[in-house]
């Protein structure tokens, strides 16, 4: 066993459960068209634009933030206001350009007011993301904050409990640091978060750069 590892959901080769909803859309694009005019929770109708997420769709490492905020929710796409222009600081640092990677987030509309999204919205909208994953079937996952996190990771820990490790997650190193929103509010944190990103790059260079 790698050092770090936590097995705390499934054991390793394991596969996602075949979400019925979106089991049957074979492309990332299929998917897109599928979900593009979601009104399954309240945020549908609250919308201006549906953002997806976007990036390379067989690439080795998804990136997962919370939700669109306005810049996102006016232009359609994730992360690019100025968290994203700073997420891309941060991928160009460890050598990933953002169009290496795919970027998307747990909720496909914005939440007003950038509220955290409650857990109806949650249920809703994880399936979609749920089934982008099994498609892009990446190596390395980065979840951008704690609600993304505990999210996707079903859990109530706390960012320092997550932080700083390779969790196994469904076949995939899950790797989690502070959504770069947060790192705006208390750059204190961006040490922490340079931390955690570095243990990314060595991670995926150690097990997957020469796949
Ligand atoms: S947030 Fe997700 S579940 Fe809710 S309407 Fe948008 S796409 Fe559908």
């Amino acid at each position: 066993m790698q050092q770090g590892f936590l097995f705390d959901k499934m054991a390793p080769g394991e596969e996602f459960e075949e979400k019925k909803e979106y089991g049957s859309l074979k492309t990332l694009d299929d998917l897109y068209h599928a979900t593009k005019e979601c009104k399954n929770c309240r945020l549908g109708d609250l919308r201006n634009n549906y953002v997806f997420g976007e990036g390379d769709p067989k690439s080795k490492v998804v990136v997962v933030g919370e939700a669109p905020g306005a810049d996102e929710d006016a232009q359609g796409r994730p992360f690019v206001g100025r968290s994203g222009q700073l997420l891309e600081k941060i991928l160009l640092a460890i050598k990933f350009r953002r169009q290496d990677v795919f970027i998307c987030n747990i909720l496909k509309c914005r939440p007003p007011g950038n509220r955290e999204p409650q857990q109806d919205e949650r249920d809703s909208c994880l399936p979609i993301l749920l089934r982008q994953i099994e498609l892009i079937n990446p190596k390395i996952m980065l979840l951008l904050g704690r609600v993304a996190a505990n999210v996707l990771l079903d859990n109530k820990q706390s960012m320092s409990a997550m932080r700083g490790k390779v969790i196994k997650w469904k076949n995939i190193d899950v790797f989690v640091t502070y959504h770069p929103a947060a790192l705006l509010r208390n750059p204190n944190w961006k040490r922490l978060c340079w931390e955690d990103v570095q243990l990314l790059r060595k991670h995926y260079d150690e097990y997957y750069a020469a796949d």
